[in-house]
């Protein structure tokens, strides 16, 4: 396949109607000198297939997925990351390290942050709608008692869509699947078909406690149903990409599930008991758990689970 891409949305035939001519777009982005090396490298290369990497370090796992058509990135840290990025997608690029797209799994400022930047090299960003509605809205995040303001319009995904898009791009498809009510109420978990690996973006945090951002439309059922989708397409040798932790498999998965139903059902059980949030957390029900605390914290983890389930702060 010549550099044909084909994106089953019609929010990107759109995109390319307003987009230049191709000749221009890449005189405008010609890039004659090969990047820098970081002085302080952040980032580490973990190697899937010759085509499929992921970049760690602090903030969302990056896929990268590289060929004869360009580099498609799953998410791409902060800011500061962007860089550092574009850099080790020019190492590991190959034959083409034209940057198509950005796939955003949703909106967190550790997965978009470094979206302005991304454009600029020449990426188009992608994402379910409700990421762009939200990186333009302003509003009150309980769980942290402080906003979300409203990003600039260079973070916003300039393609986005309801329920499902696909790209056709160096040979594979990836399937960019919304599981909804999730982590947030935009995440994608995106599926690379032929070589069979699924980045679930934050719908899957392993090994650590979740963060659940029920302020921005997610729900722990909801991440619940979306590691059951995932599973529903996995296989013993799928490759598993979390948002944050270390890849695993369906095994892996398999446990991550059953864990967000124990603390599920732990907190419903006092809940319909008529138990306060704060006698819950005060039974400390997750103390088996003490090993998963993350960023979030058993308290977090019962708070989450419990606003889920319909519970209010006060
Ligand atoms: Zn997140």
């Amino acid at each position: 396949m010549t550099r044909l891409i084909v994106l089953t949305t019609a929010a990107f035939l759109i995109a390319c109607t307003a987009k230049a001519p191709v000749v221009a777009h890449e005189d405008q982005h010609a890039e004659p000198a090969p990047r820098v090396a970081p002085a302080e490298p952040q980032l580490t290369v973990e190697t899937i297939n010759d085509n499929l990497h992921v970049l760690f370090g602090a903030g969302g796992n990056v896929g990268v997925s590289t060929g004869s058509d360009g580099i498609v990135l799953i998410d791409d840290k902060y800011a500061r990351n962007a860089e550092e990025i574009l850099y080790q997608v020019e190492q590991l690029a190959g034959e083409n390290d034209d940057l198509l797209f950005v796939i955003n799994t949703h909106l967190h400022g550790d997965h978009s942050g470094s979206n302005p930047d991304m454009k600029e090299a020449g990426a188009m960003i992608m994402a379910h709608e409700n990421v762009r509605t939200r990186m333009g809205t302003r509003y009150m995040n309980e769980a942290f008692r402080a906003m979300n303001e409203a990003k600039e319009e260079a973070f916003w995904p300039v393609v986005t869509f309801s329920n499902e898009a696909s790209l056709h791009f160096n040979g594979i498809t990836a399937r960019a699947v919304h599981t909804p009510t999730a982590h947030t109420d935009g995440d994608s978990i995106v599926i690379f078909e032929e070589p069979n690996v699924i980045h679930m973006g934050d719908t899957l945090f392993l090994g650590m406690f979740p963060f659940v951002d029920v302020d921005s439309g997610g729900s722990l059922q909801g991440m619940i149903a979306a590691h059951d989708v995932a599973l529903g397409l996995s296989d013993a040798n799928t490759v598993i990409i979390p948002g944050h932790g270390p890849i695993t498999d369906k095994a892996g998965l398999t446990d991550a599930r059953a864990t967000l139903q124990a603390i599920h059902d732990r907190v419903r059980v006092r809940k319909e008991a008529g138990e306060t949030l704060q006698a819950i957390i005060e039974a400390q029900p997750l103390a088996d758990m003490a090993d998963l605390d993350s960023f979030i914290k058993q308290d977090g983890m019962i708070t989450a689970a419990w606003r889920s389930m319909g519970g209010t702060l006060n």
